[in-house]
């Protein structure tokens, strides 16, 4: 099959019901795929077991069916490159986490923090975890070392400048260390870390544009680092500006009255909510 073209994905995580802030950054990689002639992928990032409910996978099929999205691979309708939910691809993420290892680029972590366990949600506005301070990078700092499975982190250069240019924002620099320290790739239970599940998924599905919000810019500079780490090439980056509410903050799934199937049941059409939006986005020429 022809994987040179365009290839993009929608990458919802089931743990709520959609709003019109994933449908605002999910109609711009359908445009940017339609624009090539590209394809798009549906992932399922069902990676949290705690999170993920099954009820949501249908739901978000069925809103994003309803919103008009076409996507040609898929949990519902298979593909050359699946499965396509997160948590039947264990195979892939421990064979490149076993690579990570092998290549010395991650070490175990003994502390117990929030950051490990909130290490399988992709890090929205306000949530990206603190710079870690390196308790545990050397092997002789004292720590709690009983456990036999401890989380593995992936050791950044303190100071290493990690530069892009994204598609929408254009030149982006952030700094290891300062912007993010070590982070999770590996929890204690097994599970990989979203970064580190992206990436792989993103390889493996040969995706060539990554389109998310804005948010997830500084995830981009780790992610960039896990490329390197795996000798692999990373796609195109294309960060969409968030859709805000009344109060001027990220739309959450918490948010009421903007979810794809509250605006459906109000009699809503798609066509009337796509118009609203300015066409930001194909201002820039898709690569
Ligand atoms: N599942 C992630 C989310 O819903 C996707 C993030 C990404 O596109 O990389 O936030």
């Amino acid at each position: 099959m022809n994987t040179s073209c365009y290839r993009g994905r929608l990458a919802p995580s089931p743990t709520g019901l959609l709003h019109l802030g994933h449908a605002r950054t999910f109609w711009t990689a359908q445009q940017r795929a339609d624009a090539t002639g590209g394809i798009l992928v549906l992932r399922n990032e069902d990676l949290d077991p705690a999170r993920s409910r099954q009820e949501f996978v249908h739901a978000m099929i069925d809103d994003l069916r309803w919103f008009g999205f076409r996507w040609r691979e898929g949990p519902d309708c298979g593909g050359p490159f699946g499965p396509y939910s997160q948590s039947r691809r264990s195979a892939i993420y421990r064979a490149g986490f076993d690579a990570l290892r092998l290549a010395g680029a991650v070490y175990p972590c003994y502390c117990s923090r929030q950051d490990i366990l909130r290490a399988l949600q992709a890090p929205h506005s306000g949530e990206d975890e603190p710079v870690y301070p390196g308790t545990c990078r050397t092997p002789t700092t004292p720590a709690n070392r009983h456990s036999p499975h401890p989380s593995w982190r992936f050791r950044v250069t303190d100071g290493e400048v990690v530069e892009f240019v994204d598609g929408f924002f254009g030149p982006q620099r952030f700094v290891a260390g300062q912007d993010f320290g070590d982070f999770v790739v590996w929890r204690h239970d097994q599970v990989p870390s979203y970064q580190l599940a992206v990436v792989l998924d993103d390889l493996a599905m040969c995706i060539t544009e990554v389109v998310r919000g804005a948010d997830l810019l500084v995830s981009t500079a780790r992610q960039l680092l896990l490329y390197r780490a795996l000798a692999a090439s990373p796609p195109a980056f294309f960060h969409c500006p968030l859709v805000t509410g009344g109060n001027g903050a990220r739309l959450a799934k918490r948010d009421h009255g903007t979810g794809l199937r509250q605006l459906a049941q109000q009699g809503l059409r798609p066509e009337t909510i796509r118009r609203q939006w300015p066409a930001l986005v194909l201002t820039e020429a898709v690569k």
